[in-house]
């Protein structure tokens, strides 16, 4: 086992950290006021190879699977509401990955991103009004109408909302099957019956546009149904005559991201922790350095090393993602938890050392503790973490306890052959 990072990791690590120190911090308070879309930073991103198919390519290169948490945590330092804004396209993309065929893939992709200067977004619509955890309880319909899918229902906090060029809309085929009953469409965003509602004014992460999205009547033809009709009708055979009980499609592209929403958190908090530093160099309270006092230090010591603790169950993840090893524990889920409770309680812990003059928009240290509460809320709550990896724990405990019971059997029935012969 080796820790260090390699040469090539090194490197993509600096020029991940260059862009964000010198492209995306100088114009993050521009953004997080405004709320603005930073166009110019994702065109930059691209410049940078930071953004596109060409980076998704570089990310598989790497054996680790640590190019993408890198890049989550260096480009969330920089700023977590332009970092989003640059990465949701491959929440998008990895719905499509995920369901579609071969030829949808090499369709699709490309639209989520664009080629060459050209520059596109993708969004993923799952969430709405009354279905978020509860996915399974989806609203939005999918009918078919001879060659056509027809879409009605509404999507409430899509990422890249309305100025994605495709949506891939997950929506219920048979609401009887529950999330089994659900399938992925494609939506390009100049489809008729496809628009924009509202745009939401939010706590944190304000460069990342997070929209509703309203589907009335809107056909799609049948190509746009990731993994085709033939994939969709098995599934919803097997789920009526009761043989599937198969996790939901969209469940499991969420499962996928989970390290990597943790090593975007953990961007947010060592940026607080870094500022953190900075301010308390050369401070005094009652004639004394802030740095050599013992509270100080309490906290600096707790903060570092929960960063530390989080980042490696995040790389834990992502290594076991990339080689294929079956997160049974909910390692990927519990990288994510722990990253995104890490990062609010450090942001809040440093501004409590801070002070009031922490809650100040004179600094940073107020735009990080807004950013960070997105991550406890978003990609699956912290609660329905908890859930997903206690189930998961219970279910490989009883795993375990069968195959030493099967061990114990297998013994005593030998034992006894032999004792027979
Ligand atoms: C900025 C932002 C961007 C987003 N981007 C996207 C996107 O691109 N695409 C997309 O599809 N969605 C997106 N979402 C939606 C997000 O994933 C959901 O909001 C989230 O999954 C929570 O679902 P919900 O809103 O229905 O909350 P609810 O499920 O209603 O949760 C409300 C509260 O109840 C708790 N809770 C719910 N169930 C349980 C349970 N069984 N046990 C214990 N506690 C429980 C939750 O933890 C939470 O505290 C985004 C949300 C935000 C805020």
């Amino acid at each position: 086992m080796d820790f260090r990072l390699n040469d090539e990791q090194l490197e993509f690590q600096r020029h991940c950290h260059r862009f964000a120190a010198e492209v995306m911090r100088p114009v993050a308070p521009y953004h997080d006021r405004e709320q603005a879309v930073p166009w110019d930073v994702i065109r930059e991103a691209r410049k940078w190879d930071l953004h596109g198919l060409d980076l998704l390519q570089k990310m598989a290169t790497d054996s680790h699977g640590l190019f993408s948490v890198i890049y989550a945590e260096e480009l969330h330092w920089g700023c977590a509401g332009i970092a989003l804004a640059i990465q949701a396209s491959s929440l998008a993309a990895a719905g499509i990955a995920a369901s579609g065929t071969p030829e949808q893939i090499g369709r699709w992709l490309p639209e989520c991103y664009g080629i060459g200067d050209e520059i596109k977004l993708g969004a993923y619509a799952v969430t709405e009004p009354q279905a978020g955890s509860d996915v399974k309880s989806l609203r939005t319909t999918a009918k078919r109408d001879g060659d056509e899918w027809v879409l009605n229902g509404t999507k409430v906090f899509i990422s890249n909302g309305g100025i994605a060029d495709v949506t891939v809309v997950v929506a219920t085929v048979d609401p009887d099957l529950g999330h089994r009953g659900q399938a992925s469409f494609v939506v390009p965003k100049d489809t008729p019956g496809f628009r924009m509602g509202k745009k939401e004014d939010k706590l944190g992460i304000r460069a990342s546009q997070t929209a509703e999205i309203v589907l009335e009547d809107c056909r799609v033809p049948m190509e746009n149904l990731l993994g085709g009709l033939d994939k969709l009708e098995r599934k919803l055979e097997r789920a009526r005559s009761g043989q599937s009980s198969g996790s939901s499609g969209a469940l499991a592209t969420f499962e996928v991201t989970r390290p990597f929403v943790g090593g975007s958190a953990i961007g947010i908090a060592r940026a607080a922790y870094e500022w953190t530093l900075d301010w308390l160099e050369g401070r005094e309270y009652e004639g004394e350095p802030l740095l050599d006092q013992q509270r100080v230090q309490q906290v600096i010591a707790d903060v570092a090393t929960e960063i530390e603790a989080a980042r490696l169950l995040v790389w834990r993840a992502a290594w076991m993602g990339r080689n294929g090893i079956p997160m049974t524990g909910g390692q990927g889920s519990m990288s994510k938890l722990k990253a995104g409770d890490v990062t609010m309680w450090a942001t809040t812990a440093l501004m409590d050392l801070v002070g009031p003059e922490g809650a100040l928009t004179d600094h940073p240290l107020e735009k990080f503790f807004r950013d960070a509460k997105i991550y406890q809320l978003f990609e699956g709550t912290a609660q329905v973490q908890r859930l997903v990896v206690s189930r998961m724990q219970v279910e490989e405990r009883r795993r375990t306890l069968d195959e030493a019971a099967e061990v114990v059997a297998d013994v005593a029935e030998k034992s006894r052959a032999a004792a027979a012969a």
